[in-house]
């Protein structure tokens, strides 16, 4: 398998959103979310799917308030830091206007 820059990314942006106290990272919900990242939601059980939906899918399925684009992985600890549900690049025009 190629090496992929994105799962990097959304891998990191999972474990800080575990830091944050958003995901726990002992639960099972969490080896679901990387499960989910590696291998896509067709490889999840209906049960898996079932607590993904539940634990993992209201944290990192945002949309962007202004666009309605949904909002990437790696953007969402900043979208919870700053408590503005932008996409990054929304995000970079509002704090550009600062
Ligand atoms: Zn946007």
């Amino acid at each position: 398998m190629d090496y992929d820059p994105e799962l990097g990314d959304n891998i990191e942006a999972l474990e800080t959103l575990a830091e944050m106290g958003y995901l726990d990272k002992d639960s099972p919900a969490f080896g679901i979310a990387l499960k989910w990242l590696h291998d896509g939601e067709d490889e999840l059980s209906t049960k898996q799917m079932a607590i993904f939906d539940k634990y993992v899918r209201p944290i990192i399925a945002k949309t962007c308030g202004v666009c309605g684009e949904g909002i990437e992985l790696p953007g969402l600890p900043n979208v919870y830091i700053s408590q503005r549900q932008l996409c990054s690049y929304h995000m970079y025009q509002f704090n550009k206007d600062d």
